[in-house]
């Protein structure tokens, strides 16, 4: 780096920069910008990388690149973008930027045609190089394949998932409609589970695993969704310029005339769950900007100030009811979907007041009668029964020696507050439980031989506040890491040494610590909230005060200084914590967390809803083994289970410290492999019959010395052949061998 070379050095808002290197310090470099002479500052050696002779130039796989380090990457992924070549190949992982606009014919069906049966990295990167990549290693494997889509909220997850979806069921379907109900189900889950969010308007609140089903002739059968986590406290409330689940507004903008009625449907502005988020629109980003010019403008909207111009609510409506008639939902079925959406938004506008009696408790306010009526039929209960269960909590005494005395205990208004939020998120999440159990029922299989899964869950956030839902998934993006860890890294390593390359360990950050901090038994921190919520009296700070108490002098977790938390709002300086995440730390306000973490419902309204003269209320609450669910900590993720599942997983990530690591081994390492025997099938054909005699090892020897390779650049394991970044290419058609 030292002759005069340009380098890449860190830039205060680039990233990187370009510049040359003027000076050698002890642990820093003097660096002057290419496009600054004279303007020389200092950056840590560690910091500054080895530039590409063409910094124009890209390629398709960053292992191909000369130098291989971050600064090369990004440059690489950036001219590859301005380009509109949105995905980029680290071996067989996949890079993908979000482009935020319909790059003309990237995902036609011309497209989809081409990459079938194609092997990874003879045409140019894209996602569905990646499923086909897994349906073929299926194939070949006979072994079940996933693929996990990893990023921040808004960098195409679910957008890369629904292609990988259509891409296997257009390939690999049988023609048949089941296909275009595994495409066509995306639409309906995502109007019960995605909401517009400050980052993405059309965010996914839940995290779900797609399994797509093959025969034993490896053609689609059908499909199954397994969900995790729906963000229920949405339902109820939503920050500033966010919205609650879309399905809500669809309603009040598109429902007819006669479902109006029928469900009393206003504009949304007349509804609490609804108007306590967004209180005015703008295109306030460019990403926005973009999305309304690819928007059709929804003139038509039945609009209040709750009309948010980014989204078009009427016609998504009817968008989302040709979905349900596709996948074979008829009309009684979204009737009963639509009324319960309804039956939680009156729900929603109960209000309460102080009873004006001695007992302390509380009535429902004059104005909400109506409104209590309207929640009451839609819900199938009686009018009488609700104001009852919402205003009192029923307990079993033994006082006085009447051992099991059931008493009625009058609730205050903020009591009752809470138990109706309560009712409507357990109504509303049992809803979507529906909704995804109805799915699944729509590409019914009775047998199956394989499946690729797709694997969608929010990515690591980190905001100015972060919540108890921030902790939820930032929690399930640590094993996400560690499974990564353990599954690319160690197991290239244990690769390496097997195969007795003499490669020099790489050393990955462990996160097993910050996992234990979340998850140990007793002392981990969802354990000590369990514990907090057991406690006659449980509160915030109480909690807060434990974790700190249990965790002192924890590496990953420490006291949040008063200017992180107490500047805007009117909180004690250690109302919270920060933990420090493998992507970095990030600090919780735990206001609110023991209420987050309880769904429970009081059993009165358990009762109640479970004895609705309505049918399919009744089987809501009867289906599930809700008891066990409700209880189980909104942190305990079934997921993981799913994860030791996934046998051979792709990844498509941007920049993170997880990706820093595979970049430390690709580069140390080598990212490409072949082994002898493919290779000797390969070029058998082609060499001399005294050659063909050899034994595959000796043979791709001979082979390799007839072309004349550089012997740095590969090295001999005990089975395969292993090449350095980029040097694969030295071996024409060897690309079509991805291993
Ligand atoms: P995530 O699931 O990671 O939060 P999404 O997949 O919902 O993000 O993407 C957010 C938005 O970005 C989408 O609604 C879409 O408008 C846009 N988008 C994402 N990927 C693409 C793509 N490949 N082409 C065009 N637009 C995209
Ligand atoms: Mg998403």
């Amino acid at each position: 780096m030292e002759d005069g070379k340009p380098v890449w050095a860190p830039h205060p808002t680039d990233g990187f920069q370009l510049g040359t290197i003027v000076d050698i310090g002890a642990d820093s470099l003097t660096i002057e910008p290419l496009k600054q002479k004279g303007k020389t500052f200092l950056a840590p050696v560690n910091q500054v990388f080895p530039a590409e002779d063409d910094v124009n130039k890209h390629v398709e796989d960053n292992c191909s690149l000369m130098y291989l380090n971050e600064a090369t990457l990004l440059n690489n992924i950036r001219v590859r973008y301005s380009k509109d070549k949105i995905y980029t190949f680290v071996a067989n992982i996949l890079i993908a930027v979000n482009p935020y606009y319909d790059i003309p014919k990237l995902y036609s069906s011309e497209t989809i045609k081409q990459y079938r049966g194609r092997s990874l990295g003879t045409l140019p990167p894209h996602v569905y190089a990646i499923a086909d990549k897994a349906y073929r290693d299926m194939k070949v494997l006979k072994m079940s394949q996933s693929i996990v889509v990893s990023g921040e909220s808004g960098a195409g997850k679910t957008e890369n998932t629904k292609f990988v979806l259509r891409y296997l069921t257009t390939s690999y379907g049988t023609g048949q409609d089941i296909d275009e109900r595994i495409v066509e189900a995306n639409p309906l889950l995502e109007a019960f589970g995605n909401a517009k969010t400050v980052r993405n308007n059309n965010s996914s609140r839940f995290g779900k695993f797609v399994e797509i089903h093959f025969n034993e002739k490896n053609a689609v059968v059908g499909g199954f969704v397994s969900h995790y986590l729906l963000e229920k406290s949405r339902i109820c409330r939503q920050s500033p310029e966010e919205r609650n689940y879309h399905i809500f507004y669809r309603l009040c903008a598109g429902a007819s005339e006669d479902i109006r009625q029928k469900f009393h449907l206003g504009s949304p502005d007349t509804f609490r769950y609804l108007n306590r988020g967004c209180t005015r629109f703008f295109a306030s980003k460019d990403t926005d900007k973009q999305i309304l010019q690819n928007r059709k403008s929804p003139e038509h909207m039945k609009s209040g100030p709750l009309k948010d111009p980014l989204l078009d609510d009427h016609g998504d409506f009817n968008r989302m009811c040709v979905a349900m008639k596709k996948i074979g939902l008829d009309d009684t079925e979204k009737l009963d979907l639509f009324r319960v959406v309804a039956g939680v938004l009156h729900l929603g506008n109960v209000d309460f007041e102080e009873a004006g009696s001695t007992s302390g408790g509380c009535t429902i306010k004059n104005q909400s009668s109506q409104t209590l009526e309207h929640c009451a039929e839609l819900l199938g209960l009686e009018e009488e029964d609700l104001r009852v269960s919402l205003t009192t909590r029923v307990m079993l005494t033994t006082a006085g020696g009447a051992k099991g005395t059931v008493i009625k205990v009058p609730l205050k208004v903020e009591q009752a507050n809470n138990a109706r939020d309560a009712l409507a998120k357990a109504v509303y999440s049992r809803l979507f439980d529906h909704v995804v159990t109805r799915v699944n029922q729509c590409f019914p299989f009775d047998s199956s031989a394989n499946f690729i899964g797709v694997l969608d869950i929010a990515g690591f956030e980190y905001f100015e506040h972060n919540s108890f839902e921030q902790f939820c998934i930032n929690y399930c993006n640590e094993k996400l890491q560690q499974f990564f860890n353990e599954r690319i890294l160690k197991e290239e390593q244990e690769l390496y040494q097997r195969e007795g390359l003499g490669v020099n360990e790489v050393h990955y950050v462990d996160n097993q610590d910050c996992i234990d901090l979340v998850e140990g038994k007793l002392v981990g921190i969802l354990d000590i909230l369990d514990e907090e919520n057991r406690l006659p009296q449980p509160s915030d700070q109480h909690f807060t005060d434990t974790v700190h108490s249990k965790h002192k002098d924890h590496f990953r977790l420490t006291v949040p200084r008063k200017s992180k938390l107490a500047v805007h709002r009117n909180v004690r300086d250690d109302e919270g914590f920060i933990v420090r995440h493998f992507a970095g730390a990030v600090c919780y306000e735990t206001t609110k967390f023991v209420e987050k973490n309880n769904d429970a419902l009081h059993m009165s309204l358990e009762c109640l809803v479970s004895e609705s003269k309505d049918r399919f209320i009744r089987d809501l609450f009867e289906n599930s083994n809700n008891s066990k669910d409700m209880k189980q900590k909104a942190g305990k993720l079934s997921f993981i289970s799913v994860g030791n599942k996934f046998k051979r997983i792709l990844w498509i990530r941007v920049k993170s410290p997880g990706m820093v690591s595979v970049l430390d081994l690709m580069q140390g390492g080598f990212p490409s492999r072949a082994p002898f025997h493919e290779l000797y099938n390969m070029y058998e054909k082609y060499m001399p019959p005294k050659l063909t005699r050899l034994d595959p090892r000796l043979f791709c020897k001979a082979l390799f010395k007839a072309l004349g390779l550089n012997e740095n650049d590969y090295k001999f394991g005990l089975t395969k052949v292993f090449f350095r970044p980029g040097k694969v290419r030295l071996l024409q058609h060897l690309k079509t061998i991805d291993s």
